[in-house]
């Protein structure tokens, strides 16, 4: 069993209510392969949502929606309960959705809101990476181990 990113089995999920279905990951999931989160959902925030970015300073996790509001406690709280269920199912690893500033695995958008992608990790990214939990992105499925 993998965790997956909602968004990517098609659970509309995304700040602007759509979703980033992906035909291959569904399949898997209708096999009982993976077990979908959404972080930002499970921390608090709605659906609709502000866009969020991330911005890192000294080795802290900053989080801001497009209006300059703070959301670094939520997102926070939503890496918490996705480890929380990976633990609890004993998932062997993660397929999360690139950019996200919550899931992405190889590169983020810089915290301008000009869609600059940088490379660095969603929020709950490095929370379960730095536990030891192996993170993929839906461009790596090749890798998966099944
Ligand atoms: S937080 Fe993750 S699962 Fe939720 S919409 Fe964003 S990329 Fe998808």
């Amino acid at each position: 069993m993998y965790l997956v990113s909602a968004c990517l089995i098609g659970v509309n999920c995304r700040y602007d209510g759509d979703n980033n279905y992906n035909e291959k990951l569904y399949e898997m999931f209708k096999e009982s392969l993976l077990y979908p989160v959404c972080p930002e959902v499970l921390g608090g925030l709605e659906i609709p949502r502000e866009p969020c970015e991330l911005i890192t300073i000294k080795n802290n996790y900053e989080v801001y929606d497009i209006n300059g509001i703070n959301k670094t406690t939520e997102f926070f709280r939503g890496a918490q309960k996705s480890l929380e269920i990976a633990d609890l199912i004993a998932v062997r690893g993660v397929i999360f959705k690139e950019r996200s500033p919550s899931c992405g695995v190889h590169y983020i958008y810089d915290g301008s809101f000009n869609k600059n992608l940088i490379e660095g990790k969603g929020l709950t990214t490095s929370y379960l990476e730095d536990v030891g939990y192996k993170i993929y992105s839906e461009n790596e499925l090749d890798k998966l181990e099944i």
